[in-house]
């Protein structure tokens, strides 16, 4: 098989975490490829939702927990007026609300160091990819599998646990023109969804809609489609169609029941199903609903956290559990690693080894940042000093990642 590129690190998925990291490894000097199979940068946050959480605790002081990469992200989005800082209607802390193809273009210019090739899935054990031209082969010591699907350590053969029962549901999101938000307040929303959900068939009768960047343009995050399993081809193409077949019904719902979308106008779906829990790493550390709710620190936290749990698989409800006296608490670095031998392979995302719960609290965008950045650092030392990634000095690693301004 052709080989198509060589080099130091190969990052698997081009969104939050990914991005990430590959900006991480190369700002390290090591030679990065980063693999997307889209055609554009930004995974999740440019393809379904335009708000970041994760970057401020809630609470009454609510602290910024997350620097580094993921921060010069929405510096730069502020500077060029694609984002604003938002209160979160359930509290999990302030929100950074942006204009997703700013995004994709902030992501191309900070991976200006980075080999990146769009439009192909990394496949086979991590050392191919497939493309419009076919297969080729790719080769590096150590890969960040960044796919949100632990799709790499799953076909590496790393332990991962399976989607099962209790799997959060995918969403569809919507974006609609031409609405006066300041016609129906979040509650006569929600009252109104509880009124007329039966009739138009909506399953969830709580969920955001919110401004955006550009008046008069609102961002749905409303549709829930439970029961089927993101890593089954056909379930999700079935999922895909009832996300779409709810995001009308709420369309329809909001036209016609609800003041201030008389003249709504659909502008569009999100531009794949958002999936928020898939397959997640089995880890040298699995992070606890304990460790979240207790704050816990870790010798080797390589990440911090602020967010509550918040469980969408309850209903047509949402579940929030809360941080105890309003504190955060440290991901470790553990939680990237494989359990078992996996060479040169580290995992960052919303894949991370957590429980259920623990992943409900962990996987907003400003985490799978921070945990991409890490990965990526922790991805060039590895590479530098010719080891493991499991074998990485943490100490070393946690200096390097505060020197370049993470949060720890
Ligand atoms: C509906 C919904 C609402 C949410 N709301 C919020 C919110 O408001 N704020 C917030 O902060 N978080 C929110 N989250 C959570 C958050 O968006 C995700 O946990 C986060 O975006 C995951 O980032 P990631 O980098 O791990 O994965 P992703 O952003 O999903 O990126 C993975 C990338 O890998 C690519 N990929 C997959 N397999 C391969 C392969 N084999 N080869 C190459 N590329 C591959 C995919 O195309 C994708 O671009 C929400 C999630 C959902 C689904």
């Amino acid at each position: 098989m052709n080989v198509l590129w060589e080099g130091d690190v190969i990052v698997a998925g081009g969104g939050s975490a990914g991005c990430a990291a590959a900006v991480a490894t190369a700002r390290s000097g090591a030679r990065c490829l980063l693999v997307e199979s889209a055609g554009y940068l930004g995974g999740t946050g440019a393809a379904v939702l335009d708000t970041f959480y994760g970057f401020y605790a809630p609470g009454p002081t609510s602290p910024r927990v997350v620097g580094g990469i993921g921060w010069e992200v929405c510096e730069r989005l502020f500077a060029t007026g694609s984002a604003f800082e938002r209160p979160n209607t359930y509290g999990a802390g302030t929100g950074v609300t942006y204009e997703p193809e700013a995004l994709k273009l902030v992501w191309d210019e900070l991976t200006a160091g980075v080999t990146v090739l769009l439009h192909a899935r990394v496949c086979g054990t991590g050392d191919e990819v497939e493309t419009v031209a076919g297969r080729f082969a790719i080769r590096a010591p150590v890969l960040v599998d960044a796919t949100g699907d632990a799709e790499i350590a799953w076909r590496a053969g790393a332990a991962v646990e399976r989607p099962g029962m209790r799997l959060q549901p995918m969403t569809t999101t919507f974006r609609l023109g031409g609405v006066d938000l300041s016609a129906t307040s979040a509650a006569e929303l929600r009252a109104l969804m509880e009124e007329a959900g039966d009739a138009y068939g909506l399953a969830r009768r709580d969920g955001s809609v919110h401004r955006t960047v550009h008046d008069g343009i609102v961002h749905a995050n409303l549709t829930r489609v439970s029961g089927l399993d993101p890593t089954d081809p056909l379930e999700l193409s079935r999922a895909e169609r009832e996300g779409r077949r709810q995001a009308d019904a709420y369309v329809r719902f909001l036209r016609e029941k609800v003041p201030g979308y008389g003249s709504a106008v659909l502008l569009g779906t999100s531009i794949r199903i958002g999936v928020r829990e898939s397959r997640r790493l089995k880890g040298r550390y699995v992070l606890t609903a304990e460790d979240v709710l207790a704050g816990r620190d870790h010798p080797d936290t390589i990440a911090r956290c602020g967010a509550p749990i918040e469980d969408h698989d309850a209903g047509a409800g949402t579940r929030w559990e809360y941080v105890r006296d309003h504190g955060t608490y440290g991901i470790p670095y553990r939680c990237l690693l494989p359990a078992a031998e996996a060479p040169g392979l580290v995992v960052a995302g919303r894949s991370l080894s957590a429980t259920h719960d623990a992943h409900a609290s962990a996987r907003s965008m400003g985490q799978c940042m921070a945990m991409g950045e890490a990965a990526g650092t922790a991805a060039a030392l590895a590479v530098e000093s010719a080891a493991e990634p499991a074998d990485v000095d943490v100490d070393v690693l946690r200096g390097r990642l505060r020197a370049n301004g993470a949060i720890l």
